[in-house]
């Protein structure tokens, strides 16, 4: 089961909030092979789809997530 911190996950309120990307942060939606997050207002983990492939964790530069 994939577990996201959102103190760590800049994507909040519908957007980005880092002060070092220029472009929106996607590099765990990029990275999922099953299409297992979403994102609105926050990044959404459906861990019914989710394969514990661990690609979104090596991905997420902020380390906001991590496998339980
Ligand atoms: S562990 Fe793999 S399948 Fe699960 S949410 Fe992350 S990238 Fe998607
Ligand atoms: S890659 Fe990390 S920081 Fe970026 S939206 Fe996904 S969880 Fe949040």
């Amino acid at each position: 089961m994939i577990k996201i911190n959102y103190d760590k996950c800049c994507w909040r309120d519908g957007e980005c909030t880092s002060c070092s990307c220029d472009e929106e942060c996607t590099g765990c939606l990029e990275a999922c092979p099953v299409e297992a997050i979403t994102r609105d207002d926050k990044v959404i983990i459906d861990n019914e789809k989710c394969i514990d492939c661990d690609a979104c964790i090596s991905a997420c530069e902020k380390g906001a997530l991590s496998l339980e």
